[in-house]
């Protein structure tokens, strides 16, 4: 069964978010971890294609998981690389439909950095903070993913992520994940969350 998962290229060159994060992790996370996702989720739908065809489906749960799993960290994965640019070229949005929703929703940017901070470093263990856009309640909401999956909302669109897990900061900040959070804010490519987010309104 050929490869449906593809590991994207990076946007930007492996140093390009230093100093906030540095080349070294993000090497290893791209060219390592998101791999091993994409890897991961490829071997999962291969293995439920050999169930189907001899009818054993004796592993269906761990396939499932691994499905689930693996499939979740290479979408948020993906995501991730495209909502950071250079220092140089972050810019807070001053005006337009995203910035009005997360006044509506927020108070103020500054209020949604506040909560998305404090999720963020609060996620237990391994997880994600995220900005999604709930389209039930046409709302933007901050959520505490743990591993790549659990706590998701069903049918919420995931419009901006910070990887908490370790592998995403501990070279550079061993075990200050708030001090790694805080510095985030200078590398957020707000135009791209604003592109996603003027896309997620239309569906
Ligand atoms: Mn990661």
């Amino acid at each position: 069964m050929p490869d449906v998962y593809v590991l994207p290229d990076l946007p930007y060159a492996y140093n390009a978010l230093e100093p906030y994060m540095d080349e070294a992790t993000v090497r290893l996370h791209h060219d390592k971890h998101h791999a091993a996702y994409v890897a991961g989720a490829n071997s999962a739908l291969a293995k439920l294609d050999d169930a189907r065809k001899s009818g054993n489906f004796d592993s269906i749960r761990a396939l499932s998981t691994a499905l689930s799993f693996h499939a979740s960290g290479h979408a948020l994965h993906s995501l991730f690389w495209t909502v950071m640019c250079p220092h140089s070229e972050s810019k807070e949005p001053t005006s337009g439909a995203f910035l009005e929703q997360v006044n509506k929703d927020f108070g103020s940017l500054e209020l949604l950095k506040k909560q998305l901070s404090a999720a963020s470093k609060a996620v237990e263990g391994s997880g994600w903070g995220m900005l999604a856009w709930e389209p039930m309640a046409k709302k933007l909401i901050v959520l505490q993913v743990e591993n790549h999956q659990k706590l998701m909302v069903q049918g919420a669109v995931p419009m901006f992520v910070l990887d908490v897990w370790e592998h995403a900061y501990y070279i550079k900040y061993q075990n200050k994940r708030a001090d790694y959070v805080d510095n985030f804010w200078n590398i957020v490519k707000w135009r791209e969350v604003e592109k996603i987010f003027d896309a997620a309104v239309r569906v």
